[in-house]
């Protein structure tokens, strides 16, 4: 299951800061769309706020023609990453995935089979009795990821999720994330301020800087003919 995602006209304000501007986007459904730019430019801000962990300023989010960014995060048919480090270390693997479930009601029986299917898509299926500590970083980060398949999103949002692996680590991380974006179909939404992960995963780039996008275009697109200097800066473009 994929679903499009609209962004129209999203501002983002605290107070008096203004950290995004104007924001309009559409993400087609089963793209793997990277939004890329220095820190503090608002990647965050703006996967929180189609996430609903952030309310919008204004403007309006769309998943699949339908106005999310009222709705609770629970119903808007997406579901975040978060780093690994976000697991409860008194849970094991399983209960980690299946803990989301079980506040929202769904049965037992359906509650198994997305753990299953989840822990077999990502290759843990051994490690499902094991607790956090026991595991691997590589390991802990595809548990994460775990917990979003079964909520079974439309839409994936990934925030950073391998800036914490080491090198090779992030490599391999990085392949089996295209691999499940394959297997799955699914949006995925990922955000990171490194231009080798954004080339390598994206099907289009999103490249951000001070509150806004600067260009929006696939990897060789934004590489060959970037729209400013800035991206040419930051894609490394040949001058
Ligand atoms: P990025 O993820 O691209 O590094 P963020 O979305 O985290 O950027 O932050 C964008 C800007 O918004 C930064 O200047 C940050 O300090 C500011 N910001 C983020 N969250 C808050 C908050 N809760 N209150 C005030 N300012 C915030
Ligand atoms: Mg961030």
């Amino acid at each position: 299951m994929s679903a499009s995602i609209e962004i129209t006209n999203v501002t983002k304000r605290y107070g008096a800061l203004t950290v995004l501007s104007d924001i309009s986007l559409a993400i087609s459904a089963g793209e793997f769309i990277v939004f890329l730019g220095p820190s503090g430019c608002g990647k965050s801000t703006l996967l929180r706020m189609i996430a609903g962990l952030e309310d919008v300023t204004e403007g309006t989010i769309s998943v699949d023609g339908v106005r999310v960014d009222t709705l609770p995060p629970g119903k808007r048919g997406v579901a975040m990453v978060f780093q690994s480090y976000a697991l409860y270390p008194h849970m094991t693997v399983a209960q980690n995935m299946s803990f989301g479930l079980e506040n929202i009601g769904v049965a037992k029986a359906e509650i198994e089979k997305r753990v299953r299917f989840a822990a077999d898509t990502l290759e843990i299926a051994h490690l499902l009795d094991r607790k956090p500590q026991k595991l691997s970083g590589g390991q802990r980060q595809r548990v994460a990821i775990g917990r979003a398949i079964v909520k079974e999103p439309k839409a994936f949002l990934f925030d950073e999720p391998l800036s914490n692996l080491d090198a090779a680590l992030r490599g391999r991380t990085r392949l089996e994330l295209a691999q499940l974006h394959g297997r799955l179909g699914s949006t995925m939404v990922f955000v990171t301020h490194d231009q080798v992960e954004a080339m390598t995963l994206a099907d289009r780039i999103v490249i951000m800087q001070d509150r806004r996008i600067e260009q929006i275009g696939t990897p060789m697109e934004v590489y060959r003919r970037p729209a400013t200097r800035f991206v040419a800066a930051f894609v490394g473009s040949p001058a």
